[in-house]
């Protein structure tokens, strides 16, 4: 899967772009508020993009194990948050991921580092989703794999329509959670519980 690993964050530069960003809005960066402000912007995005850096292989590494189980392993209400690439404003919620392994099983905290992986850069949700799920079968080689991701946008609530209270759902079905209608219905009911 194409996964580019990013160049370390120029700090330096991002500080005196968030400087420069803060005199566009007719702030004075000088004034004691904000003096420190540049500096911990820039640690905070680079904190909050961390995932450009990281590598699928190196988080699944050694932790991909032989299994004769075939029944669905279902990790549910993992937490999830990101930046969305319109608006540079965070989006949050859970995802929920099944999958039907074919031989093996990935540790179950790896499901959650995947998701952080992709969720720790600039991004919109169905991609989200989509990057998450075809991750996943590809390091299990899984019969199947689905992966639902509900959020709340912050670009929505704090502007534009300013709806506080909707939640954006997006899924991505591959192989058998696609084909197969009593595998995604198993799925989707093991979520309701
Ligand atoms: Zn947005």
């Amino acid at each position: 899967m194409p996964d580019k690993r990013r160049q370390t964050t120029d700090i330096a530069d991002l500080e005196k772009q968030v400087h420069g960003m803060l005199a566009a809005l007719g702030e004075d960066p000088g004034r004691e508020g904000l003096l420190d402000t540049p500096a911990r912007t820039a640690r905070s995005l680079s904190f909050l993009t961390r995932g450009y850096e990281g590598q699928l292989e190196d988080i699944v590494n050694g932790a991909l194990f032989t299994s004769a189980n075939d029944e669905m392993v279902i990790l549910k209400d993992i937490e999830m948050f990101s930046l969305c690439e319109h608006h540079m404003l965070p989006f949050f919620g859970r995802a929920h991921i099944g999958y039907l392994p074919d031989g093996k099983v990935i540790g179950v905290s790896k499901l959650a580092r995947i998701v952080d992986l992709y969720a720790h850069r600039l991004q919109i949700q169905e991609q989200l989703t989509q990057q998450v799920a075809q991750a996943i079968q590809e390091v299990t080689g899984a019969r199947g794999v689905g992966v639902i991701i509900e959020a709340r946008h912050l670009c929505m609530m704090m502007r534009g329509v300013q709806k506080q209270n909707s939640r954006m759902k997006t899924s991505m079905m591959l192989g058998l959670f696609r084909s197969n209608a009593s595998t995604r219905a198993e799925f989707l009911s093991a979520l309701q519980s």
